[in-house]
């Protein structure tokens, strides 16, 4: 497909005179769109909720549009659960999904009346000693082992994964919470992620669907949730297609009238806690050429670095890359597109084929509105940038402001700015 910005080399050129390069720009038109139709793909179930995975994009003014669309918060971080608490999503409208869980993230989550999803066995008794007791509502995280696959395609690696018990465990765990009190139950298994076919859901669906009629036979539990968590994925290469959240949403359905109605656990909602799929293509980051080079190689040095966008460096992912103004330009050379860290991993695109690139150009790297500015850093002292969000009636607003030296020097209590150090 495709891959076209949602904004252009005009529009851009206004926003910069306020804001300079670099800073993620987010899309409130695309994000709406695209959550209305997840909504709409799991009308079917009347329990269904979006839990958005908070760590996707960590920013109130997101969270809060989500949640005029009724999406929940998933968190896994003391912080996170600050956040949501901050934009008024409390009680069952989070979702706990940690793992190697501090005491005291426990704590906070109890106390927010949040749906706690246990990592591990041990749990059970970590929790009951931190909070005094087992809510009445739990959740369990699920690990198959071995390799996942859909046909012949390995998607990813489950038994080499941290996260969840086995299913051994998971059957010991309903057992012992139901003992100690718990009422209804949730399951949970986040087996693959960012997958571009629209077969994970479902078949993730089959797994869990079916362990959670063997689950309420033989514990005699009450399964009052299913979350089907993470992992729809987002094409980042222009040959891939993109899910379709309606054939996904359908096929969960048929497994669940398949398995759970003739069950009789026709009751059972449906959770998803995705991140990526809400946000990433509605966000880019936005940056200047700033430097050409020309050595064994074509360089194209930008203002934005790894700090502002680590996928790339860390995963060699792949991220389009427009240039505003040049979209219809032949691409006719090879160049790096580098940032400025003293790494050489700092490299947006390799060998990248591209219009010809001329200083003050501006490049849109796509796809960056999830996983991208959450993931920054300060190597090399550099410093996060803002995050800008594009109206649907075109005005722009500051969601979060670009950090200043202060910010970064913050944290030494003997560091006065600019001037010396006073101990
Ligand atoms: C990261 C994460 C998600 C979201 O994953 P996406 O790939 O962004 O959809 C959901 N649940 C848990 C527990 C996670 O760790």
């Amino acid at each position: 497909m495709k891959k076209e910005a949602f904004v252009t080399k005009e529009q851009l050129e206004e926003i910069i005179k306020q804001y300079p390069t670099p800073f993620h720009l987010y899309d409130e038109r695309g994000i709406k769109r695209n959550i209305k139709a997840l909504r709409d793909a799991f009308s079917w179930n009347e329990g269904y909720k979006e839990y958005f995975a908070v760590k996707a994009a960590p920013n109130p003014f997101l969270i809060e549009l989500l949640r005029e669309y009724g999406c929940g918060c998933d968190c896994s971080s003391y912080t996170e659960l600050m956040l949501s608490e901050a934009v008024g999503v409390r009680g069952e409208d989070i979702m706990f999904s940690s793992n190697d869980t501090p005491a005291e993230e426990f704590a906070y989550a109890q106390e927010l009346g949040a749906v706690i999803n246990l990592d591990d066995i041990t749990h059970i008794e970590f929790l009951e000693k931190t909070i005094g007791c087992i809510p009445e509502t739990i959740s369990c995280r699920f690990n198959p082992g071995g390799l996942f696959k859909i046909s012949n395609d390995i998607m990813d690696n489950p038994g080499d994964s941290k996260y969840g018990m086995t299913k051994e465990q998971l059957f010991e765990a309903f057992d012992i919470l139901k003992k100690k009190g718990a009422k209804e139950f949730g399951i949970h298994a986040f087996l693959a992620s960012n997958t571009v076919t629209n077969e994970y859901y479902p078949m993730l669906a089959k797994i869990l669907f079916e362990l959670a009629v063997k689950l309420q036979r033989k514990t005699g539990v009450h399964i009052k949730f299913i979350n089907l968590s993470g992992g729809i994925g987002i094409p980042y290469t222009p040959d891939q297609e993109p899910n379709d959240i309606r054939i996904i949403g359908d096929g969960v359905r048929r497994v669940y009238e398949e398995v759970l109605i003739p069950a009789g656990m026709g009751d059972v909602a449906i959770y998803t806690e995705l991140g990526r799929f809400m946000t990433g293509p509605y966000g880019c980051l936005v940056t200047k050429a700033i430097h050409e080079k020309h050595t064994y190689k074509d360089y194209i040095g930008v203002d934005a670095c790894a700090v502002n966008l680590m996928r790339p460096a860390m995963y060699g992912a792949y991220h389009h890359i427009t240039v505003a103004g040049k979209e219809k330009k032949a691409c006719s050379r090879k160049y790096d597109v580098v940032g400025s860290l003293c790494e050489n991993n700092d490299k947006f695109a390799i060998d990248r084929m591209l219009p010809e690139i001329e200083k003050g150009d501006i490049l849109i790297i796509h796809d960056t509105g999830a996983h991208g500015f959450a993931m920054g850093y300060n190597y090399n002292g550099k410093l996060k940038s803002a995050e800008l969000l594009l109206r649907e009636d075109g005005s722009i607003q500051l969601i979060r402001r670009a950090e200043t030296p202060s910010d970064y020097f913050a944290t030494f209590d003997c560091f006065d700015i600019g001037k010396k150090l006073v101990k």
